[in-house]
């Protein structure tokens, strides 16, 4: 068992460390409070060739895997520089497009995607059925000449409005008429300027630069070619986004833990409130950092495991779940125990610590929340019963 990374891996990992000189994170924070894309710093990562990291070469991209895109995320956020498009773009959508696209499909979109001439987004939660995706309604129907159309609605849809094609699961028979309840899904590539396709902003409550959207598609027309994988069979292919996306999100977590906990030690060894001693001395505030920091390091070592197995090829789904719940709750934690740090200047803008709590706070939510996580982990890896 080697726990060192490659020569490529480090440089991958301490990209953030680099990049941060110049995009810091207070140039974030101003992007996340306009909801705008930080678009100098995204048109330095896709100068670095970092959209393609999970795309082969032969596609315009690294040829590396899910745990150097891992990497990439995780150092990013260790200095407070977290990105949600990395996930929907470059993990979910383009890690599943070189997994599993015909070669049209890959030659269609990857070179693009690795440019940044192509941005995706990845819709899969529906209003009535939240995070029970089986019961999705939306469905696109055979039109009889070849096509489809594609009738429903989306929520939440991260960066809806400035994706060129959106990666949508959805039916293509309904719920009623399969035997298997996992049948009948098809992932399709929708072109966002098909007629058809409308959206409303979700406005959200805490700061952060990719929006949320509500997406309508109303008879929308598909071809077969937009299929990706094959028609009904959508299910067996969607972990292979999925558990990507859990297994990145637990590098965004870890990384703003670590961001939040390196601010908190640089704070309580200057602050000084009784005996000229630094609060950092006082157990009641070392305790809550150290635990949060051991939590930190124990969930990004799961996140590396998930990431290997899936590079591995390997079922991931137990590692990945894992990961992101602890990840999620480490990074939570790792904030609070921050703010609490910096007393009343933990609320400021001055010293921007709060505004990290929405995002990682998210994560015990989406995109599965804590108790979906432990219903999986509780039936498929411990062998208890289904409770609903
Ligand atoms: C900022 C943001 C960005 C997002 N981006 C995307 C995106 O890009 N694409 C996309 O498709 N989706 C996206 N989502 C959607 C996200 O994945 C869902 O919000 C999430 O899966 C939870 O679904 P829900 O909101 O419908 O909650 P519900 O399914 O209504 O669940 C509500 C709560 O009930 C509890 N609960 C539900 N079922 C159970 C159960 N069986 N056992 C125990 N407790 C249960 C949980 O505590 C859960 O939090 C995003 C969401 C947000 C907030």
């Amino acid at each position: 068992m080697d726990f060192n990374l490659t020569q490529e891996q480090r440089m991958i990992y301490e990209y953030g460390d680099r990049i941060s000189k110049q995009f810091d994170h207070n140039y974030w924070r101003g992007y996340a409070e306009k909801g705008e894309p930080p678009a100098e710093l995204y048109k330095q990562i896709t100068n670095d060739g970092f959209l393609g990291i999970m795309v082969p070469e032969a596609y315009g991209g690294a040829g590396q895997g899910m745990t150097e895109m891992l990497l990439f995320m995780e150092g990013l956020a260790n200095n407070g520089i977290p990105l949600l498009n990395l996930v929907v773009g470059p993990t979910m959508t383009m890690g599943l497009l070189a997994k599993h696209a015909s070669e049209d499909m890959k030659r269609r979109f990857l070179p693009g995607g690795c440019t940044g001439e192509i941005k995706f987004c990845f819709a899969i939660t529906e209003p009535n059925a939240g995070s029970n995706s089986i019961e999705i309604t939306s469905i696109a129907k055979p039109d009889g000449n070849g096509g489809f159309r594609l009738n429903g609605q989306k929520v939440f849809i991260t960066d809806a409005n400035c994706a060129d094609y959106a990666m949508v699961v959805t039916r293509t028979t309904p719920r009623a008429d399969v035997r298997k309840k996992t049948d009948g899904f098809t992932i399709f590539m929708v072109d966002m300027k098909k007629e058809g396709i409308s959206k409303t902003l979700i406005p959200v409550a805490f700061p952060v630069p990719e929006t949320q959207w509500q997406v309508f598609f109303d008879d929308v027309a598909l071809t077969e070619a937009d299929v990706l994988g094959e028609v009904g069979k959508g299910f067996n292919i969607l972990f292979d986004t999925l558990n990507p996306e859990r297994i990145i999100l637990s590098g965004l977590c870890t990384g703003i833990g670590r961001f939040a906990l390196k601010k908190a030690v640089a704070y309580a060894n200057d602050r000084k409130v009784f005996n000229n001693t630094p609060i950092g001395a006082y157990q009641g505030v070392q305790h809550p950092l150290a635990m949060a920091r051991s939590e930190v390091e124990m969930a990004s070592l799961m996140a590396v495991k998930a990431a290997w197995a899936f590079d591995q090829g390997l079922p991931a789904g137990e590692f990945a779940n894992m990961a992101k719940y602890a990840a999620a709750e480490a990074g939570i934690h790792a904030v609070d125990s921050a703010i609490q740090c910096f007393g009343g200047n933990g609320f400021t803008k001055e010293y921007g610590m709060y505004d990290l709590y929405g995002l990682v706070r998210l994560l015990r939510t989406a995109p599965l929340n804590r108790e979906m996580v432990l219903n999986h982990i509780a039936e498929h890896v411990m062998g208890l019963p289904r409770s609903y």
